[in-house]
């Protein structure tokens, strides 16, 4: 067994009896852990990536650089500051109080609960638990279950390298999940679908326990009439098709300039072929889709307007090639849920201020892509569109930085993480003013 033997409800008593311990507040204990989970990473890299490959066809290098060198980076980052970061600040204290001092003590919340999607199913466990352990919090992670090799393998990596009252897995299903959210956590960290991050936000009010929300939706891509299209197609090949597609900040959807529309569709053949191989389809390290469900949600979007590139899709294999579709439009089905897919649908414009109005009115994106060279028109996307992150002239490397906070606003989400920012989202922040009388 390498989930936990406990009921969500022993299970978080448990950690509650050890977080008042005081132990896990220590920096050399949190030090150490965080010392623990990369040697036990390290050690389980090879079934990791075996996993990966097994849930989702991930190459080994696709796994590596996407899931876990990034959780290492995390690791890395914190170990080298988390002295500093674990000290009170302090801060100014008003001259009418003048024999008084403030600070800012973080402190950590206690027993964390972290919930996990199936897309990147090691790195978006394991990344805000850097946070949590970092700022002191004892951790119940639930992993995804449709993602149950990596599922199974995260657990055991966990159950060998840490006490339960400490650091647990609990696998299983969406009622697992529910059984964990009738209980009182002190924090909730979601990463999942705008839908069932409204579940969650709901079961965490009846405990008013603080969540973040990692989240979803549609993330435009503009290119603009002055990019430079052949590094537009570049970075739009990368960050669509990466796991193909499944990727919460991948560019859902394409707004070209109508001057440049046909130059920009050679330019995005010509690098599909260069990055995937003539025929993707026989590509043996093309990542499949998460599952039949998927595959079949996916499939009916494929009859959505005009096939420009690719559009052949092999439900044995849960493979959909890279496939730009055009003649779509606002109301195209495609366009009212997030894609989550190797699908790729391309809309023109001619005035900009249009296309603005139109994001605009639609739930806030998680990322936005701007391709232009003109700083007045990224003046205007960027004062004119509410998103949670993005980048010009590239695609998802916002979200590789440790030194940008990463998640959603409104729909797609609330609160941040990655670098500093997981340790303060998983901290309290307990201001104090102590008179000296
Ligand atoms: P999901 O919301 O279906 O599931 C996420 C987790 O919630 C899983 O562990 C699942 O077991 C659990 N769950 C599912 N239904 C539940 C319910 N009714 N009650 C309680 N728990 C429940 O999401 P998913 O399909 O795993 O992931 C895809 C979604 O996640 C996409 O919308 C994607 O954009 C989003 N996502 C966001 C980020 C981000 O960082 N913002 C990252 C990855 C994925």
């Amino acid at each position: 067994m390498t989930t936990t033997t406990l009921s969500a409800k022993e299970l978080v008593e448990k950690q509650r009896k050890f977080f008042r311990t005081g132990e896990t507040k220590s920096v050399a204990y949190r030090i150490d852990a965080l010392k623990r989970l990369r040697s036990g990473i390290e050690t389980y890299q090879e079934r990791i990536l075996s996993a990966l490959r097994a849930d989702l066809n991930k190459s080994e290098g696709e796994g590596f650089y996407t899931e876990i060198r990034l959780v290492l980076g995390e690791i890395d980052y914190t170990l080298k500051s988390l002295e500093e970061w674990v000290l009170p600040r302090t801060v100014p204290t008003s001259d009418q109080i003048p024999d008084g001092t403030s600070k800012i003590h973080p402190e950590p919340y206690g027993v964390t609960l972290v919930i996990a999607p199936w897309n990147y199913p090691f790195q978006l466990a394991f990344s805000p638990i850097v946070g949590a352990i970092s700022a002191g919090n004892t951790v119940v992670l639930k992993p995804s279950e449709l993602t149950p090799t990596v599922s199974k393998i995260s657990a055991e990596l966990i159950r060998e390298y840490f006490p339960e009252e400490f650091f647990a897995a609990m696998e299983g299903e969406v009622e697992t999940s529910t059984e964990l959210l009738r209980e009182k956590f002190d924090y909730i960290f979601f990463t999942g679908s705008t839908q069932v991050g409204k579940v969650v936000m709901r079961a965490a009010a009846e405990h008013l326990t603080p969540t973040t929300l990692e989240l979803g939706g549609k993330s435009p891509s503009i290119v603009h009439a002055d990019a430079n299209l052949k590094s537009a197609a570049q970075s739009i090949v990368r960050g669509k098709f990466l796991n193909a597609g499944q990727t919460c900040v991948a560019p859902d959807y394409l707004l070209v300039h109508e001057d440049v529309r046909d130059a920009f569709i050679e330019e995005l053949r010509q690098e599909i072929t260069n990055k995937h191989g003539e025929d993707v389809m026989q590509n043996p390290d093309f990542p499949h889709i998460v599952n039949g469900k998927n595959f079949d949600r996916l499939n009916a979007f494929l009859e959505n307007g005009e096939k420009v590139i690719g559009g052949r899709s092999d439900r044995e294999q849960l493979m959909i090639e890279p496939t730009l579709l055009q003649g779509i439009t606002w109301d195209s089905p495609i366009m009212q849920e997030e894609i989550f897919g190797p699908i790729l649908p391309m809309m023109t414009y001619t005035d900009l201020d249009e296309v603005i109005e139109k994001i605009v009115d639609r739930p806030k994106p998680l990322a936005l892509y701007l391709f232009t060279r003109a700083q007045q028109v990224q003046d205007l996307v960027l004062n004119n569109v509410s998103f949670g992150g993005g980048c010009v002239n590239e695609t998802l490397l916002h979200m590789s930085s440790h030194e940008l906070p990463f998640g959603g606003v409104g729909d797609s989400g609330m609160g941040s993480y990655h670098g500093r920012q997981s340790f303060e989202t998983f901290s309290h922040h307990k201001s104090m003013l102590v008179r000296n009388v």
